[in-house]
């Protein structure tokens, strides 16, 4: 239940007391009585009342003093004081202002209570609004100190959106840059700064669409590949940054320069057809001069391939493919050769690529087929072993032999295809000799490997794994090479050999005596044979057979063993056997033959051609 509200009255008047108190009592309010200022203001320490009467006329001391400290002491600040006075005093001195208000005697009961139930109205409802006040500037305060967090909060995320974006600035402008570096490096050539291959096929492809007719040239630099030898890389570079300083400084801004990679130029003008060869000598004459570099002064020679008009052409590769073409045959001739395409050259190299095609395709579809030519003991007459020679049937164009398509093969690195694939089909005919129960412990097979193979770096590791896996004695495979291979013989070659030989496989030099390793290098290769080529087996005569004599004479001394190819007569056999030669092939004894038949002539083991 409510408390009913206190009433503080501070009189000293007993019969004003009496009334009052009597009056206020019956208003329902509680009262508190203090005769004078001390004796209040000890109670107040203890109680805190709703509302303060105070007499003005208060002996011990006035009542305007009375209010005045009681609206000075903290416990009592808030809390309405009126002032009981005389109707005259109210006239007289007005309202003091630490009153709310007066009551003037004699008390009527309900004037005072009116009074003081409008006073403590006001107070509570100035309580209230103090409370709403507060709470009001709590609130206020609260969401000022939320908003300068907020404010901060903004600031810090502008500032780091501001960075952010700074940097995002930053990294796409990098990335631009390193877009347009990147697009510059992709065509153009690192050492030269000219364009590249796809600059240049970039620029080609764009004069086309445009229908702007170009003469190209296309340079190749003589013995470039030497100067990089004997000198080193850097050398190289440094002449091939010459070269392109002076293209550049002859041509002027109206042709673009590129390098295609190596030694390989090409310059790209509006020179009329008619003027490119004499362009072309001027560009020779010009990259002629000597370069000086620190090892001294450089002469080079350059080659020239000229595409007189492109307007004939749908795209840059064409133009660079027949380019290569006209360069190619410039270089076959010689150093400092011009060379304009010719449609005849045109034909020609189609030709050349429509037979690479034709061999690969060959090669998938099995078109190939191996043909034995019989090996002769010249003292026995017996077969001895085959060499396996390829042949080619082609679907539409025929039988096609390998002197048509080895040159190509090795040209194009074809033939390791080619004489892997001769290994394995050999390996097969092998097997299927054996399984027809044939005794294989005296026969051989020759297959030929052709020179550039060494020159592979992972030649040998294939080769070793493919040998591995035919599993064909090594005893029975001689590996047929030619002279060239020891021309220039790297350590590498030398190696490959040794370790064929350390494995059991029969080296054997074919067509010797038409390359280049003298006889007296001969002891330096390791190798178990030898084959004299056709041109000097068919160049003896009765008398004169000294060259067959020596070669004969050289490699027994050496412990080689030797085999006379192209015998075509029975005096050939027969000489080479007086000869001691001791091994012939040739179409006396038997023509390369197809497997059907070269098998007869095992099983039936006939010796061929008796001696006559
Ligand atoms: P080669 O290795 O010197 O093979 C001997 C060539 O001489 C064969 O020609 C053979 O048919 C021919 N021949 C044999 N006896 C006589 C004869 O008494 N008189 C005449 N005039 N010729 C004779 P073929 O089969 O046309 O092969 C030509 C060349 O093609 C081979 O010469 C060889 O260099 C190459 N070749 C053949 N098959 C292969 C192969 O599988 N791989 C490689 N890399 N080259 C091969
Ligand atoms: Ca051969
Ligand atoms: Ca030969």
């Amino acid at each position: 239940m409510e408390h009913a509200a206190l009433i503080f009255v501070i009189q000293d008047h007993l019969d004003d007391l009496c009334t009052l108190s009597q009056v206020l009592q019956a208003g329902g309010y509680r009262v508190l009585i203090a005769s004078d200022g001390e004796s209040a203001f000890e109670k107040l320490a203890n109680v805190v009342p709703d509302l303060i009467l105070v007499d003005r006329a208060i002996a011990a001391s006035p009542g305007v003093e009375i209010c005045q400290m009681l609206t000075r002491n903290v416990n009592t600040l808030d809390i309405p004081v009126l002032l009981l006075m005389a109707p005259d005093d109210v006239n007289e001195q007005g309202l003091p202002a630490e009153v709310v208000d007066v009551i003037t005697k004699p008390y009527h009961p309900n004037t005072v209570l009116n009074r003081i139930k409008l006073h403590l109205q006001l107070r509570s409802l100035n309580l209230t609004l103090q409370a709403q006040h507060q709470q009001l500037s709590q609130e206020i305060t609260a969401r000022r100190l939320i908003e300068a967090d907020l404010q901060k909060l903004n600031n810090n995320l502008e500032t780091h959106i501001h960075e952010r974006t700074e940097t995002l600035h930053q990294a796409l402008h990098r990335l631009k840059e390193q877009d347009e570096e990147l697009r510059y490096k992709a065509y153009h050539d690192d050492l030269t700064g000219l364009h590249n291959r796809n600059g240049l096929i970039q620029y080609l492809d764009q004069c086309l669409a445009h229908q702007q007719p170009k003469t190209v040239f296309f340079l190749d630099l003589d013995r470039f590949k030497r100067i990089n030898d004997r000198f080193g890389y850097g050398v190289g570079d440094i002449l091939l940054q010459g070269v392109a300083e002076r293209l550049q400084s002859f041509i002027g801004t109206n042709a673009i320069v590129g390098r295609l990679g190596g030694d390989e130029f090409l310059v790209v003008t509006d020179v009329q057809p008619h003027h490119g060869k004499a362009i072309a000598q001027q560009l020779i004459e010009h990259l002629r001069f000597p370069f000086q570099l620190m090892q001294g002064s450089l002469q080079i020679g350059t080659c020239i391939g000229i595409i007189p008009d492109t307007l004939s052409y749908r795209n840059a590769t064409e133009i660079l493919r027949d380019a290569d073409i006209a360069l190619h045959q410039a270089k076959r001739i010689g150093t400092n050769i011009i060379m304009p395409l010719t449609p005849q050259m045109q034909e020609a190299a189609m030709a050349r690529i429509t037979l690479e095609d034709d061999i690969r395709a060959g090669i998938e579809q099995d078109q190939f087929m191996l043909h034995y030519q019989p090996l002769i003991s010249l003292k026995s007459r017996q077969i001895i072993g085959f060499e396996a020679l390829i042949r080619w049937n082609h679907p539409t164009r025929g039988f096609i032999p390998p002197s048509q398509f080895i040159p190509l093969a090795e040209e194009t690195g074809l033939i390791q295809a080619l004489d892997f694939w001769v290994l394995k089909a050999v390996a097969r005919q092998w097997h299927a000799w054996q399984y027809q129960g044939i005794d294989l412990n005296t026969i051989t097979i020759n297959v030929n490997l052709a020179t550039i193979h060494f020159q592979q770096r992972d030649f040998l590791r294939q080769l070793d794994t493919l040998l591995s896996h035919i599993n064909v004695p090594p005893r029975a495979l001689k590996l047929e090479i030619t002279e060239s291979l020891f021309l220039d013989s790297s350590s590498l070659t030398l190696y490959a050999l040794e370790h064929l030989t350390r494995k059991g496989y029969f080296l054997c030099i074919d067509d010797f005596g038409t390359g280049y390793s003298s006889l007296s290098r001969l002891h330096t290769f390791p190798i178990q044979g030898l084959k004299i080529d056709r041109s000097f087996v068919s160049a003896m005569s009765e008398d004169s057979s000294a060259i067959v004599q020596t070669i004969i004479a050289l490699a027994h001394h050496l412990n080689l063993n030797v085999v006379a190819e192209g015998i075509e007569t029975a005096e050939q056999g027969d000489q080479l056997q007086r000869l001691g030669c001791d091994v012939g092939q040739g179409f006396w004894f038997a023509r390369p033959l197809p497997p059907a038949i070269a098998t007869q002539h095992l099983s039936t083991n006939d010796p061929l051609r008796m001696c006559s």
